[in-house]
């Protein structure tokens, strides 16, 4: 078994589930304890118990406020010693077409994509900096962000702009050995995608040229090149894992 997290300690927002559970499992797999943080503190716990206790503990945290971002890195600084990794992959959708979406809906968005992840990579970056041991911050666009989706004037607004936090961040940290980096998944079968109209998920696929949608696991495999060592030389760096979608 390769352990390119041995030792290291990593958040993820929005693990009780989805992605961030799949990050979360993989990190521990390859070495790290890990801190789940989600909006349900109850189901971040249970997801975190099925890792295994001593490797992975849940916190209840909304990314959308910076106190309990902040009680997040401290619980994980608390329970496993530091933070070395933080991924910012908490995420909600409000779609709807600009003419019928709310400024209520808009804002939520936004709230919980660009706001969290500014709030993660701002506070994990203030805790990485005083322990003076590096670290990587790895933050989930979309390839809405790249290409702006029909009914996602507000979803698109938000991960295209975590692009730009994750280069401008990339560019203050770097001096303290801070790598943040980027993904853009397309089409993950996850409780976000399961919702979709049959016709809307048919038309995604006939745009994926290796002809599926992708798992949990593959967006996980690359969240752990970014987190590791094996990406050392990379930052401000945006990889798209979409199947060749989009392109
Ligand atoms: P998911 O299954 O819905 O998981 C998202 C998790 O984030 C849920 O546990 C959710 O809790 C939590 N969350 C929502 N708002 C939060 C907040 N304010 N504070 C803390 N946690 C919060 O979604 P997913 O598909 O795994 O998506 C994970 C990330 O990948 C998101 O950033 C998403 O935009 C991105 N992404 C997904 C896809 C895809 O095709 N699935 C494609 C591109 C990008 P609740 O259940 O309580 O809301």
């Amino acid at each position: 078994m390769t352990t390119v997290l041995q030792d290291k300690v990593a958040v993820v927002t929005g693990g009780a589930q989805g992605i961030g559970e799949a990050i979360a499992r993989l990190f521990v797999d390859h070495g790290a304890r890990v801190v789940i943080g989600d909006r349900d503190g109850a189901a971040a716990e249970l997801t975190a118990k099925g890792i295994g206790a001593e490797v992975a503990r849940g916190f209840g945290c909304d990314v959308t406020d910076g106190d309990q971002v902040q009680a997040l890195l401290a619980f994980a600084a608390e329970s496993f010693g530091g933070v070395d990794v933080m991924v910012n992959n908490a995420g909600i959708t409000r779609d709807a077409t600009m003419r019928k979406m709310t400024e209520d809906e808009f804002d939520q968005v936004i709230a919980v994509h660009l706001r969290g992840a500014w709030l993660g990579t701002k506070h994990a970056a203030a805790t990485m900096r005083e322990q003076g041991r590096g670290g990587a911050i790895v933050n989930m666009s979309s390839i809405s962000g790249k290409v702006g989706f029909f009914g996602q004037t507000n979803y698109s607004a938000a991960k295209a702009g975590v692009v730009g936090l994750t280069k401008a961040a990339a560019k203050e940290m770097a001096r303290d050995q801070i790598r943040v980096n980027a993904i853009q998944p397309g089409l993950i079968a996850t409780e976000m995608t399961r919702a979709m109209p049959e016709h809307i998920w048919k038309s995604k696929m006939a745009e994926i040229p290796l002809q599926r949608a992708g798992t949990v696991d593959e967006i996980a495999n690359v969240a752990l090149f970014l987190a590791s060592d094996m990406s050392s030389y990379m930052t401000g760096t945006v990889l798209e894992v979409t199947g060749g979608r989009l392109m």
